[in-house]
């Protein structure tokens, strides 16, 4: 059997390495761009960490005792993927430069087909294209008339100096928050444009010593121990996230509310500061200095609308013009788009951009009706709610894993969910959506065209058990 894998970020890479460790070789990962790393190649912008603690955020099988803090920089996370997609042989796999435009599945097989030409036939497909990875660019007026640099958060102009200048930051989810933090010393005006204020949860980044790295090194148990403490403390957070009501919010809720009253001493500020919706409905921001880093003498949060950027700013609705040498969009990304704008034509012709048309969705996330032997890691609808995105993808691709063995063992040629089961998971889905935290009443990435959340509406327990088999009277093999 041959494999396609989309995407050398990190599900395109475990992917690899499980299929090799299943005994499949015959497979090619296409890249896109000229090196591996995904979301964590693209966001190099000042500040960026990872808020899921490191040691939870490695794969289960390659434990990291050299991680540098709690949550560890995005260019030491970069790092651990190059390593280890080094070490268990994945880089000469990976063809690079090379976007896959199209894909066809006729004749019992996928006929894939790169920008620049290159074909490959293929019995399986396994998109790895990640969710976060379009860039939202606000239809802001004026955009293109700023005279200064302007960039998005995920094309972070690093020859643009920030020393001694006058830098906007337009947004406040979690990369504007980290952005702010680590470039007020640095700028000699700092002005963020904030729409909704956020939640924001205290959290302190500790680094770990040599000595702390030397234990991990000699005492590999002691890690597998800290993995498995803190991935049970994310899970009792994560399980509390999908029901409002629950003990867990009331907690963040409380924990955030304390940060703000504790930590912002001009009521005004505090004021604007303060969220009109439930904390952990937009994504929970985590930061221990963003509060300190707006209350700085050069720092100004601007919380009346955008009008308009014209060449020497940004003009807001009362008319005043923020002058600037920098604009910055922390504005989020496209999440409805996964593989696409790939063209995928499944079955019969059927295409992935009529079925999508309204709103993409999976059966339990991975695979779609009509479109045969073709697999996504962190699909629609799945955990995307401050999980470990590589523990969500581990569980994933062991699913995959075994609806591929059907495919090895000759019980089938051709597997895909059934539409029944497809439409069941979606109706039940969304009306377990309603309990959860994201339905409180606020705007975020987790909302659909509807305003449902799009993300895993139940318990991590539940993903986990769910994963574990295949239930294969949802699937139509043939
Ligand atoms: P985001 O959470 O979607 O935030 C986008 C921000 O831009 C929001 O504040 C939004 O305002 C604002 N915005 C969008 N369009 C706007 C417009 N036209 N005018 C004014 N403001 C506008 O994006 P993000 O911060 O890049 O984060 C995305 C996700 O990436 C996170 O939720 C998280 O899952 C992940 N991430 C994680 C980390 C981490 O691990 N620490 C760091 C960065 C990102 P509204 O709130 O009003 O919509």
């Amino acid at each position: 059997m041959r494999f396609a894998i989309l995407g050398a970020g990190m599900s395109g890479i475990l992917s690899a390495i499980k299929l090799r460790a299943a005994g499949f070789d015959d497979f090619t990962i296409y890249e896109k761009s000229d090196r591996i790393g995904g979301t964590w190649r693209e966001n190099t912008y000042p500040g960026i960490a990872c808020d899921v603690p490191s040691h939870l955020y490695s794969y289960s099988f390659e434990p990291n005792p050299e991680w540098s803090h709690r949550f560890s920089p995005g260019s030491e996370i970069q790092a651990y993927f190059e390593g280890v997609a080094r070490r268990h042989g994945v880089t000469p796999r990976i063809c690079f430069g090379a976007e896959v435009v199209s894909g066809e599945f006729s004749g019992g097989r996928w006929h894939l087909e790169t920008k620049d030409g290159r074909r490959d036939d293929v019995d399986v497909v396994i998109a790895a294209t990640g969710v976060l990875h379009h860039p939202n660019i606000p239809s802001i007026e004026g955009l293109d008339r700023f005279g200064g640099a302007l960039f998005h958060s995920a094309r972070w102009d690093h020859a643009v100096k920030l020393e001694g200048r006058r830098v906007g930051v337009v947004g406040t989810g979690s990369t504007a928050v980290q952005i702010v933090s680590a470039i007020v010393d640095r700028v000699a005006k700092l002005s963020l444009f904030q729409r909704t204020a956020q939640w924001i949860m205290p959290q302190e980044n500790p680094a770990y010593s040599e000595a702390h790295r030397a234990e991990f090194r000699r005492r590999p148990e002691k890690l597998h121990q800290l993995r498995a403490d803190t991935a049970q403390l994310f899970a009792a957070f994560s399980n509390g996230l999908v029901d409002m009501n629950s003990p867990q919010m009331k907690m963040i809720e409380d924990a955030c509310r304390a940060n703000l009253e504790q930590n912002v001493r001009d009521p005004v500020l505090r004021e604007k500061l303060r969220p009109n919706y439930r904390a952990a409905c937009k994504r929970l921001v985590m930061s221990f200095d963003f509060y300190p880093a707006l209350q700085k003498p050069n720092a100004e949060l601007v919380t009346e609308g955008i009008e308009r950027v014209e060449l020497d700013g940004v003009r807001t609705r009362d008319g005043r013009l923020h002058e600037l040498d920098v604009l910055v969009l922390a504005t989020g990304f496209r999440v409805d788009r996964f593989m696409r704008p790939m063209q995928v034509i499944g079955r019969e012709g059927l295409r992935l951009d009529t079925v999508w048309a309204q709103r993409p969705s999976a059966y339990l996330s991975i695979s779609i009706p009509g479109f045969p032997n073709l697999f996504m890691l962190n699909g629609p609808n799945g955990p995307v709610g401050n999980f470990s995105l590589i523990e969500v993808a581990e569980l994933q691709i062991g699913y995959v894993m075994q609806l591929v063995e059907l495919l090895r063992a000759g019980r089938c040629r051709e597997i895909s969910p059934s539409t029944e089961a497809t439409q069941r998971f979606e109706t039940e889905r969304t009306e377990a959506a309603r309990k959860t935290i994201w339905s409180s009443g606020c705007r975020s990435w987790y909302l659909d065209d509807r305003g449902v959340p799009m993300s895993w509406p139940w318990t991590f327990d539940r993903f986990r058990e769910e994963m574990a088999a295949p239930k294969l009277e949802a699937y139509e093999l043939s």
